[in-house]
C-alpha cells in the first residue's frame, strides 16, 4: 500500500531516521526530518544555520516558528503529494497546533502517529555509537550496524563518515530531558484522537520495521 501520511515519534536515538529510510522505499513516500533540514542550514552557513547551531549543540530546541515554517514550505513540494513521514516534528505542543492548522489549510489528513518506544538507558549507547555516510546519509552504529565491508558505505561505496556534534553523552541528557518534558505530552494528544500506535523500538531494526508496517497496513 502506498500514500501514507504519518508522524514518527520517539526519543533521540530511538530509530526514527533508520525506520524512515526503510519506509520511504517501502511506501514511496518522503522523510521530512527537521533535524536534517537544520543540519543542512548549519552546513550551508546561512543566518538560520548560525542561530540554530548553538542551540542544537546544547541539546535545546530551535524556535517553533522556524521549524513550523520549514515544514509548511516543504509540504508544498511535489514529492510530498504521495505521502510523507514527519521525523522529529512536531516536538512541542505549539508545533503540534501549528501542524494541525497547516494540515487543515492544505487539506491533508494524517493516517497515523507511530511512537517508537525505547527505554532511556538504551539511548545513550545508541546515540554515542551513531555515525553516518557523509555522501548518501546512510546511518550506521559502532555496535549495532557496522558497514559490511570495513569503512565503506553499504549503500554508495563512499569511505567517509561523519558524527554529529550533538551526539555526545552530555548533550544526550539534555535532549532526553527535553523529550520527556516537551515532546512526550503530545502522545496523549494524538492518542485521544485515535491516531497513536505504539511500537516496541527495543528490538532489532528489522523487527521494528515489521511492527510499523503492520500498523500502517492495518
Ligand atoms: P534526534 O536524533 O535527537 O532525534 P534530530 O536530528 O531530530 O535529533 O534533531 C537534532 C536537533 O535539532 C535537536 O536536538 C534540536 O536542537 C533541533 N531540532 C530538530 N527538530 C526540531 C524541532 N521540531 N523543533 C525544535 N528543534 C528541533
Ligand atoms: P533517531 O533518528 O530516532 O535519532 P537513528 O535512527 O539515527 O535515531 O538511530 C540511532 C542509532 O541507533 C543509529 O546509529 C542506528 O544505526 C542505531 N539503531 C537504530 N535502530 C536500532 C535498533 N532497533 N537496534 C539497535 N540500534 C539501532
Ligand atoms: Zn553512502
Amino acid at each position: 500500500m502506498t500514500g501514507k501520511r504519518l508522524i514518527l515519534m520517539g526519543p533521540p536515538g530511538g530509530g526514527k531516521g533508520t525506520q524512515a529510510k526503510v519506509l520511504e522505499d517501502a511506501y514511496g513516500i518522503v522523510q521530512l526530518s527537521t533535524g536534517d533540514m537544520l543540519r543542512a542550514a548549519v552546513a550551508a552557513g546561512t543566518d538560520l544555520g548560525k542561530q540554530a547551531k548553538t542551540i542544537m549543540d546544547a541539546g535545546n530546541l530551535v524556535s517553533d516558528e522556524i521549524v513550523i515554517g520549514m515544514i509548511s514550505e516543504r509540504l508544498d513540494e511535489a514529492d510530498c503529494a504521495n505521502g510523507f513521514i514527519l521525523d522529529g516534528f512536531p516536538r512541542t505542543v505549539a508545533q503540534a497546533e501549528g501542524l494541525d492548522l497547516m494540515l487543515k489549510d492544505k487539506g491533508i489528513v494524517l493516517d497515523s502517529v507511530v511512537e517508537i518506544r525505547v527505554p532511556d538507558q538504551k539511548l545513550v549507547d545508541r546515540i554515542t555509537g551513531r555515525f553516518t555516510c557523509s555522501k548518501c546519509g546512510e546511518g550506521y552504529h559502532d555496535t549495532f550496524k557496522l558497514p559490511k565491508t570495513a569503512d565503506t558505505c553499504d549503500a554508495c561505496g563512499n569511505t567517509e563518515f561523519t558524527r554529529r556534534a550533538d551526539d555526545n553523552a552530555e548533550t544526550v541528557k539534555s535532549r532526553l530531558k527535553t523529550y520527556h518534558e516537551q515532546t512526550s505530552p503530545l502522545l496523549p494528544f494524538y492518542e485521544s484522537r485515535g491516531l497513536l500506535a505504539v511500537v516496541d523500538g527495543d528490538q532489532e531494526m528489522g523487527a521494528v520495521t515489521i511492527e510499523i508496517k503492520r500498523v500502517l497496513d492495518s
